[in-house]
């Protein structure tokens, strides 16, 4: 199964780098429903996603897995319960995406298990859904951050890369570890097609760029790294939350 990872689905295309605009995203939904064997995954829940990305997904009979964080749900430009709900009506799976959006691999134990519990416990009662998987905020994760994962009951932890935890696989019994593609604003055509006909295994592009930003984010260290990636990605352009930002800084840092 090939997993697609997507942030936002705009009407227009804007600059910001993790946003895909909604006739794209179309286009997209309908390739992939020709080929077969491929899951759509939306990170955040951004209310575009419902606006833009669902009609798509439901007509073409694709179902969607939205990783959602859950303490932004109702806030400005976010998935609320009403839209949350009808997601789960239609058969889409609703799952967790931290509570904060926190970087997992700082926080304390106290606020791991935060951001790993409170997630599941609020979707589940809200939806009254099953609540398993996981995608992690930034894909940052180390075996701190797993291991609390599988002693919390996850069973699938979503990464941001194509071969995440290939190597760790077999250290996290019955933790399933799952990587995704990452579909942007850039993603050409003829990249998505190509993408489809490769499947995940033989991604060496994103592969290569991972390993570059994998070795960056080792010299610089995650902040700097982070916010390098917000001047990228045009995380400016972006319609995210304040929290966001605030989310996903150390305490007593500088703001972005
Ligand atoms: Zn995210």
């Amino acid at each position: 199964m090939l997993m697609l990872s997507y942030h936002e689905i705009t009407a227009t295309q804007t600059p910001y780098r993790y946003s895909v605009s909604e006739d794209r995203f179309a286009g997209q939904v309908r390739l992939a429903a020709q080929h077969g064997g491929v899951r759509f995954t939306f990170d955040d829940g951004h209310i575009s996603q419902f606006q833009y990305g669902l009609p798509a997904l439901e007509a073409y009979g694709a179902k969607g897995t939205f990783f959602v964080t859950a303490g932004w749900t109702g806030t400005p430009r976010m998935m609320d319960w009403p839209e949350l709900r009808e997601l789960t009506k239609l058969g889409h799976e609703v799952q967790a995406h931290g509570w904060q959006h926190r970087f997992m691999t700082e926080c304390s134990p106290a606020e791991l298990d935060q951001e790993l519990r409170q997630p599941r416990e609020t979707l589940e009662d809200r939806l009254g859904v099953p609540v398993d998987a996981l995608s992690l905020p930034h894909g940052r994760w180390n075996p701190r951050v797993l291991s609390r994962c599988q002693e919390l009951g996850y069973k699938r932890v979503f990464g941001s890369y194509p071969w995440f935890g290939r190597r760790e696989r077999s250290r996290y019994p019955g933790l399933e570890l799952i990587g995704r593609c990452n579909i942007v604003r850039d993603t050409s055509d003829e990249a998505f097609a190509r993408m489809l006909q490769q499947g995940i295994d033989r991604q060496w592009l994103p592969r290569i760029r991972g390993t570059i930003s994998a070795a960056l984010r080792n010299s610089l260290g995650d902040r700097t790294y982070h916010r390098l990636w917000c001047l990228f990605a045009r995380r400016d352009a972006a319609d995210l939350p304040r929290e966001y930002e605030t989310a996903t800084e150390p305490k007593g840092g500088t703001r972005l």
